[in-house]
C-alpha cells in the first residue's frame, strides 16, 4: 500500500491504495499551519496503517516552490510562498519523524503529469505536458521520459503573454508580475476583472474568449518550445463547455500554419486530462510508486500518437 499527500494551498488530500484504480481511501484536511495540518496527516495515515496493511512508501505532491532534487539536503523544503506559515517547512524531515519509509516529492502538476502518463491520458508518450487552470495556473510534465526539473521545476503560470490594455484594460493579478499569465488567464483573474466566478459567467459572455485567447497564446509559446506531443488541460477554469474547443482554434491561427502537422492533431494535442479532479492525489500516489521522481521513467514503448 502507498500513501499520497496531494498539498494545496487551502485543502490537503491524502490517499492510501495501489494505484489510480486502487484507492483504498481518501480523507481532506485543511492547509492551515504546519503544526496543525502534519499531525492530521500523520494519524490518518497511522490509522490507515491498523485499518489496511502497512505503507510502504509515500509521495508529497504539493504546491511550490519546492526543492525536488533528491540530491540536495535540502530535498522536500518548501520555499519562499505566500503562505508564510509553510516557508522552510521541509517535507521529508517531518515526515521522517513519523515514518521511517522512502518519501518522494515533487510538485503538484508534475504529480499530476507523473499519474496522467501512468494512468491516464498521457500513457506511452514520452514528451508531454501536464497545465491546470484554476486559482492560479502551473505547469508540469514529462520531457524524454524524465519529470521536468531544472534548476528548480517550471513556473510555467508566470510566462509572459502579449497583453493589449486597450482591448483588456486589467493590469493582471500576479502579485510578482502583474500581466503575466497567471495574472490575466487564472479563475482569479478572471472573477477580479468580471466581478464573478468564472463557473458563474455565462457561455457566451466575452470572458470566455479572452480566456481562449490567452491560453493558446500560451499553448503556442509551449508547442514552439517544447514541442510536446500533448497538452493536457485541467483545473476549474477548464470545466468551461466549449473553452478547450476554442483554445485549439486559437493555437492553431497563433501557430500559422507553421507546423505541418499541426492541424491533423490538434484535437489530440491540446486534450483534457483523463483522472479529472483525482488527478493530484492519485499524482501523489504515482509519486510514491515510481520512487525517485528524478530517474529516468523508461516508458513501455514509444508510439505515435493515434
Ligand atoms: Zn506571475
Amino acid at each position: 500500500m502507498l500513501a499520497g499527500i496531494e498539498a494545496g494551498g487551502s485543502k490537503t488530500v491524502c490517499v492510501v491504495g495501489r494505484d489510480a484504480h486502487h484507492i483504498f481511501d481518501r480523507t481532506v484536511v485543511p492547509t492551515t499551519i504546519p503544526a496543525e495540518t502534519l499531525p492530521k496527516l500523520v494519524a490518518y495515515f497511522k490509522e490507515c496503517e491498523r485499518r489496511f496493511e502497512p505503507i510502504e512508501a509515500i509521495g508529497v505532491a504539493a504546491f511550490g516552490p519546492l526543492e525536488v532534487h533528491p540530491s540536495s539536503p535540502e530535498y522536500g523544503r518548501v520555499g519562499s510562498t505566500p503562505k508564510l506559515a509553510w516557508q522552510g517547512f521541509h517535507w521529508v524531515q517531518a515526515l521522517r519523524q513519523a515514518f521511517s519509509l522512502p518519501i518522494y516529492v515533487d510538485t503538484d502538476v508534475n504529480g499530476a503529469a507523473l499519474a496522467e502518463w501512468r494512468w491516464g491520458a498521457a500513457q506511452h508518450l514520452d514528451t508531454f505536458l501536464y497545465l491546470t487552470v484554476g486559482t492560479g495556473i502551473g505547469g508540469g510534465g514529462i520531457i524524454n521520459g524524465n519529470l521536468i526539473h531544472g534548476r528548480l521545476h517550471p513556473e510555467m503560470g508566470h510566462i509572459r503573454i502579449p497583453h493589449d490594455r486597450e482591448r483588456d484594460p486589467f493590469p493582471g493579478c500576479c502579485p510578482y508580475h502583474g500581466n503575466c499569465l497567471e495574472g490575466l488567464a487564472s479563475g482569479e483573474a478572471i472573477r477580479r476583472r468580471w466581478g464573478k466566478e468564472a463557473q458563474n459567467l455565462a457561455p457566451d459572455h466575452p470572458a470566455w474568449e479572452l480566456e481562449a485567447e490567452y491560453l493558446a497564446l500560451a499553448m503556442s509559446n509551449f508547442i514552439f518550445t517544447l514541442s510536446p506531443q500533448r497538452i493536457l488541460l485541467g483545473g476549474g477554469v477548464m470545466k468551461q463547455a466549449g473553452l478547450i474547443e476554442a483554445i485549439r482554434r486559437k493555437t492553431l491561427e497563433y501557430c500559422a500554419g507553421y507546423l505541418p502537422y499541426l492541424a491533423g492533431e490538434i484535437e489530440h494535442l491540446i486534450a483534457p486530462p483523463r483522472l479529472g479532479d483525482w488527478a493530484g492525489s492519485c499524482g501523489a500516489l504515482a509519486l510514491a510508486a515510481t520512487g525517485s521522481s528524478n530517474a529516468a521513467l523508461s516508458p513501455p514503448e514509444f508510439r505515435e500518437m493515434q
